[in-house]
């Protein structure tokens, strides 16, 4: 993966717009630039492209949808913004989460209005650090639904997708205008495409051991959910360029995925009144900071690992998550009726997990304060029958990438963009700071999607050379 110099390629032939990459982010940038009047060309490394999109619970928040409006949702791009700040503690790139924050809603209307792409708005419970309801997802809460819809939206629309198409070196001029890529085949035959712009959707590093060692070297050894092809080929090509990359210690974790079966466990579970106790019955942090943090709070603790506990009252929301029914249908939720069952079908020490069980009684009737800094008196205390999952802490995706500007085009270290390359999605520098605490829920899908759609218009307005007084709100050029 590295960046060769343009006089070495010939190109088989030339598209305007060279897309890497067919996720959500992808998918979303080759929709908005074709809308646009612009034709592009996706590559994605996979036979059949899934990438961490379909791994996802497929949940988008936006402020100030139809959706929202529709439920009397009162929210505004103000709200969100603000949202995303306290959670990141305002070191995030403020332009873009301004950015972000303004074009989500319109994002959601036009994936749902002009390209059919099925989603409803969650109103069953709130994420932790959004002051409103706003996530927005498919039916069945399941990103590979959401893949399903935009790779359908993208068939429909005509859009070229090359699978089986791993995208290897760039082709750039001098001043780092880039010319083309070449591709390998899966029958290990080279192709070289040419472009006027190049849009970078192949997400971050997760899938790259060396790459996470040494950007977040807390997670070194936690394993990774993510799509394993993510193996942080933007960064490899942005450093040849002299890009600046920003964030690099930002993920998102997860400290809830069901064990060892692999699949996350909702943390609405825990917004309810859930709680997690250690293998030795104890509580040992605050669920209510956020569940990509938590993944270190589990991994911290003995053999890794932690179990959920809460009850059917908790479970209601979860049971909208494709992944709870299936986690359920693994054996993975235990069902007792009383604690002293509980403990015998969890294996945890009985004493401590009464212990652990009281002492959340007391918080939840505010005869006692949690130690951890969490309030339970928003929610009834929990009542039998009981029921647990055992847990482990796990990376997600990577939130740091290549700095970008409100346009998507990748800054070089001066700050200065790049000619004609563009970045979004976990490619791109992400809305959650540097590190796992400012990570709020949706922050994946939502640079992924919004950003994807402002690098497709950005990249037809430069191909199309139209200004921006030319394109109407939903970016298509007039
Ligand atoms: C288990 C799990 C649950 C999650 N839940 C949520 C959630 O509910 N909400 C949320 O907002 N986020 C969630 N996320 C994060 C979210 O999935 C990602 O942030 C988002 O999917 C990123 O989209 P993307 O298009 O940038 O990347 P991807 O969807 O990963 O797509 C990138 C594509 O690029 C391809 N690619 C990579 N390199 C190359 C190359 N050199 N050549 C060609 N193709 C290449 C890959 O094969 C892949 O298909 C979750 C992640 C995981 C793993």
């Amino acid at each position: 993966m590295t960046v060769r110099p343009a006089h070495e390629a010939t190109f088989e032939y030339r598209v305007p717009i060279v897309i890497v990459g067919a996720g959500s982010c992808g998918l979303t940038a080759a929709l908005a630039a074709n809308d646009a009047g612009a034709d592009v060309l996706v590559l994605e490394r996979d036979e059949n492209p899934t990438g961490s999109t379909s791994l996802s619970a497929g949940l988008i928040p936006a402020a100030g949808t139809r959706f929202q409006r529709e439920k009397g949702i009162d929210d505004s791009v103000d709200l969100f913004e603000a949202d995303l700040n306290a959670k990141a503690k305002g070191q995030s790139d403020p332009v873009i989460v301004r950015t972000v924050a303004e074009a989500s809603g319109p994002t959601i209307d036009w994936l749902a209005d002009d390209h059919a792409v099925e989603l409803h708005l969650v109103d069953s419970f709130y994420y932790p650090g959004h002051s409103r309801l706003r996530m927005h997802g498919p039916l069945r809460q399941t990103g590979s639904e959401l893949e399903q819809s935009l790779l359908s939206a993208a068939e429909r629309a005509g859009i070229d997708l090359i699978t089986g198409a791993s995208v290897e070196d760039l082709f750039a001029t001098e001043d780092g205008t880039i010319v083309g890529v070449s591709f390998r085949r899966p029958d290990g035959e080279l192709e070289r495409v040419g472009c006027d712009a190049l849009v970078l959707a192949c997400n971050g590093f997760g899938g790259n051991r060396q790459m996470v060692s040494q950007f977040i070297p807390e997670m070194a050894d936690a394993e990774y959910y993510g799509h394993a092809s993510n193996t942080g080929d933007a960064v490899d090509w942005g450093k040849a360029l002299g890009a600046q990359l920003a964030d690099m210690g930002s993920y998102q974790g997860h400290g809830s995925v069901a064990y060892p079966h692999g699949l996350p466990l909702t943390w609405a579970v825990m917004t309810q009144g859930g709680f997690q106790v250690n293998l030795t019955g104890e509580r040992f942090a605050n669920e209510m900071k956020g569940y990509s943090e938590h993944a270190q709070e589990v991994i911290r603790q003995p053999d890794h690992l932690a179990w959920n506990i809460y009850d059917e009252r908790c479970e209601k929301p979860a049971l909208a998550f494709h992944d709870y029914k299936e986690i359920c249908s693994l054996g993975a939720v235990k069902r007792a009726s009383s604690v002293d069952e509980l403990a015998a079908v969890t294996g945890l020490p009985v004493d401590a997990l009464k212990r652990s069980m009281e002492q959340v009684e007391a918080y939840a009737d505010g005869t006692a304060i949690d130690p951890f800094g969490r309030d339970f008196t928003q929610q009834p205390p929990l009542s039998p029958p009981y029921l647990a999952a055992k847990v482990n802490g796990a990376l997600f995706h990577t939130q740091g990438g290549l700095a970008i500007n409100s346009a998507t085009r990748v800054l070089r270290t001066d700050g200065a963009p790049l000619p004609n390359l563009f970045a979004a999605g976990g490619a791109a520098r992400g809305l959650s700071g540097p590190s796992s605490w400012g990570y709020m829920s949706g922050n994946g899908l939502l640079s992924a999607t919004v950003l994807g759609r402002l690098a497709g218009i950005a990249a037809a307005r430069l191909v199309t050379a139209a200004t921006p007084q030319q394109q109407d709100d939903k970016g298509k050029i007039a």
